[in-house]
């Protein structure tokens, strides 16, 4: 298990449109763990597999006090409604914008035991799931702007002491 450096903007990696995954072998148990701890390491809600420079359909996803969600191959089935969110993005570090997410998601994808997993969503497990499956279709939050004023520079984290 290691942490891994994360692909900042505008690395073209970011753009491409991550490979199916075709077998759920022992390296995609690597990724998956790699991702977390690398998720983990930057207090992230979630990572997909392009921002560890591994351009698969693999994302991981955790919200507080929920357990952590690997999802492989995932797409979105339904989003309904609307609401207004603030996001960030580990790979655009130091801002955040406003945009909007659906309000309930229905995404589906296979887990690490290959077996589907349909997760209904709504909150920030919703918004994590739109966030997420963009970034394997080469999306980022930041093309959902309505506007450049949308997206302000925050307080960049600060370091380890
Ligand atoms: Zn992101």
């Amino acid at each position: 298990m290691s942490v891994l450096p994360l692909r900042l903007a505008p690395d073209p990696i970011l753009r491409l449109k991550a490979k199916r995954v075709r077998n759920i072998d022992g390296s995609i148990q690597k990724l998956v763990e790699d991702m977390i701890d690398s998720m983990r390491a930057s207090q992230g809600v979630g990572l997909a597999a392009p921002q560890i420079g591994v351009s698969l359909r693999v994302v991981v996803i955790e919200v507080p006090d929920q357990d952590v969600l690997t999802l492989i191959n995932p797409s979105i089935v339904r989003r309904t409604g609307e609401r207004d969110v603030q996001e960030g993005c580990l790979s655009i570090p130091g801002y955040r914008g406003e945009i909007k997410r659906a309000k309930t998601v229905v995404a589906k994808g296979l887990g690490l035991d290959g077996k589907e997993i349909r997760v209904k969503a709504q909150e920030l497990l919703a918004q994590a799931l739109e966030h997420e499956i963009g970034h394997i279709r080469g999306v980022l939050y930041t093309d959902l702007l309505e506007s450049m004023d949308k997206m302000y520079k925050v307080e960049p984290p600060k370091e380890e002491e």
